[in-house]
């Protein structure tokens, strides 16, 4: 009997990058959540779109399941290869093919972490802003549609993604896009892709765009009686044209976190931490107007970095607070929920998640993007008691039911995964056939990251 990974093995001719070895498999089985794992069958490490376009053709043919895998930190089970077969990992296609700085835009392969292309962009004065807690690869990140703390100033990746070269579940390369900043050429088929978590086709490269890293900075760290009022000065800021680039939220239980994990002493308090970027006389005003408003809220502190140094110490602290709370619950597994609404409605919905996690007495963080109207409740679940993950999932049930009576989404980055499909149906009830249709056009055996997004269809 051939097996899969010697047939593998006769389109990428190297044993190191076709593996089934163990600890590989147990690699690519599972997230960082409470999400069930499930062993692949092999791992393959392409290097190529050639090598990716013959693995795929191979697995349509035989109709065997492939999972795209970048860096492995999406947290909704996105990765996890439900029906087994194959894991694609994509990290070794990190090259980055080029920066060209007079267009402000780069070209790169999908393995490219955000870190490497920050890295060579910084080297032309230029800067690549999305920015997940993690150091995600560009190509995962679209298939995401990730964001981060600067979505409020740059967008999230659909509004950095200019082209993109994808395979096809049969092998086929498109590239939709151009390396023009603005098309009306067609219909949108790069902004289906991106948020597509690997169910339509594989990206390989992407070209993005890339900004100028302004010239003055400033980091402000303010705190707030109570959570409505920190998000009430955040949606006052948004609202008086303050150019903010990063306004977040952090919690007085995610500070308390925060201090004991990184050893600082931050006054346990509802804070924004917030950033502003431009010029001299521009961030001043901005820190000027900002103080103010917060002053409506009864802020009782504001303190601002301008050095490098302590600007990134102050985004350190944010960037581990996930690590933080898990720090607090060893051996827990941990759940993320993710739902935006309009900015009207941020301050009663974190209140209400406050208060709801507070009720179930969950140890719970609420982290916000709050210039986005998006924040997460981090909890923590105790795997081997059912009733706990139950009791978690109530509550995110809670919060997705307010947001969705209110104009909003389930997941405002994440994405659906495999944890998120019941409330993408409670969302989008009416477009799941035209989401279906889509799946079929593009993937009709179904072999792309199976169960993801929508239920099973093969
Ligand atoms: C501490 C922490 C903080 C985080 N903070 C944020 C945040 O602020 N904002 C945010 O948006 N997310 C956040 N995340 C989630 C995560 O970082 C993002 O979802 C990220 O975009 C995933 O990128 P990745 O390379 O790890 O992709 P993976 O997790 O490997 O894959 C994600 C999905 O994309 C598919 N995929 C991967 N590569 C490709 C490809 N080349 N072509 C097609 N499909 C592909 C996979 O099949 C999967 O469905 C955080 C995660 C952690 C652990």
């Amino acid at each position: 009997v051939v097996t899969l990974r010697a047939e593998l093995l006769e389109l990428v001719p190297d044993e190191a990058r076709v593996s089934d070895g163990v600890s590989v498999l147990e690699g690519h089985s599972a997230d960082l959540t409470y999400h069930a794992g499930r062993m692949p069958d092999v791992v393959v490490f392409p290097t190529s779109t050639e090598e990716v376009a013959a693995v795929l053709a191979h697995a349509n043919r035989e109709r065997v399941p492939v999972v795209p895998y970048g860096a492995g930190s999406s947290l909704e089970g996105h990765v996890i290869p439900v029906a087994g077969g194959i894991v694609l990992d994509l990290s070794r296609l990190d090259r980055i093919v080029d920066v060209r700085p007079a267009d402000l835009q780069a070209t790169v392969q999908a393995g490219v972490p955000r870190s490497a292309l920050n890295a060579a962009a910084a080297s032309h004065g230029l800067q690549f802003p999305v920015d997940p807690g993690a150091d995600a690869t560009l190509g995962g990140m679209a298939a995401t549609n990730a964001s981060g703390t600067t979505t409020v100033r740059y967008g999230g990746m659909r509004a950095q993604v200019l082209a993109l070269e994808v395979v096809l579940a049969d092998g086929t390369v498109i590239r939709p896009g151009s390396r023009a900043v603005k098309t009306s050429a067609g219909y949108d088929l790069r902004g289906l892709f991106v948020g597509s978590e690997g169910t339509l086709g594989v990206i390989t490269e992407l070209t993005l765009r890339l900004y100028g890293i302004p010239e003055h900075t400033v980091a402000v760290r303010a705190s707030f009686p109570d959570v409505g009022a920190a998000c009430r000065a955040a949606v006052a800021m948004i609202g008086s044209g303050v150019m903010v680039t990063r306004v977040e939220l952090l919690d007085a239980e995610t500070i308390a976190a925060v201090n004991e994990y990184m050893d600082r002493t931050y006054a346990e308090a509802p804070s924004l931490f917030i950033e502003f970027g431009g010029t001299e006389a521009g961030v001043a005003g901005d820190l000027e107007a900002t103080r103010e408003i917060a002053g409506w809220e009864g802020c009782d502190s504001f303190e601002f970095e301008t050095q490098q140094e302590g600007r990134a110490r102050l985004w350190e602290a944010r960037h581990n607070s996930f690590f933080a709370l898990a720090a607090r619950s060893p051996g827990k597994a941990s759940m993320s929920t993710d739902v935006a609404v309009p900015l009207s409605e941020l301050p009663a919905a974190v209140e209400f998640a406050r208060a709801r996690a507070d009720a179930r007495g969950r140890n719970a963080v609420i982290i916000g993007h709050v210039g986005d109207g998006n924040f997460h409740v981090a909890l923590t679940i105790d795997p081997a008691d059912p009733a706990d993950l139950e009791d978690a999932k109530a509550l995110n049930d809670e919060l997705v039911e307010f947001a969705l009576a209110r104009g909003g989404t389930c997941s405002g980055e994440h994405g659906i995964g495999l944890g998120k499909i019941a409330y993408l149906e409670q969302e989008h009830g009416d477009l799941i056939p035209y989401y279906r249709a889509l799946k079929r056009l593009f993937d009709p055996n179904g072999i792309l990251n199976p169960g993801k997004i929508l239920r099973e269809v093969r």
